[in-house]
């Protein structure tokens, strides 16, 4: 015949020991791994209540990242402004068009190198 009261507590559900438990402690999150184009692992970390997007842009290139480490989204065309020459470039072929594309991954790739982080 230990009180009543010791009984209840605890073995309720639903109002809230566990929610209760938690105060003072900082906020529960959950971490996501977000994987892109360039195979950068980005942690990203959110509340615990917070809907988890499909992507997110990766904060190392800016690319967007996907939760599919497999299956990352391709990188979007690059096309700064398009001038009369980008214009007849790209009506030509796709070949040439993909050489502008490598063109700027490069100057990409040299920024990173010299360790400008870009958002
Ligand atoms: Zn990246």
């Amino acid at each position: 015949m230990a009180g009543g009261g010791n009984a209840i507590r605890g073995s309720r559900v639903g109002a809230g020991p566990m929610g209760e438990a938690e105060r003072g402690e900082a906020a529960p999150r959950q971490r996501v791994v977000y994987f892109c184009a360039h195979e950068h692992e980005s942690v990203i970390t959110f509340a615990v209540e917070a809907t988890i997007p499909e992507s997110w842009d990766c904060p190392r290139c800016g690319l967007p990242a996907s939760l599919d480490a497999e299956n990352p989204p391709p990188p979007p065309k690059i096309e700064p402004y398009k001038t009369h020459l980008a214009y007849v470039k790209e009506r030509r072929s796709d070949a040439e068009a993909k050489e502008i594309l490598d063109e700027a991954l490069q100057t990409l790739r040299a920024k990173r190198k010299s360790g400008e982080i870009i958002f």
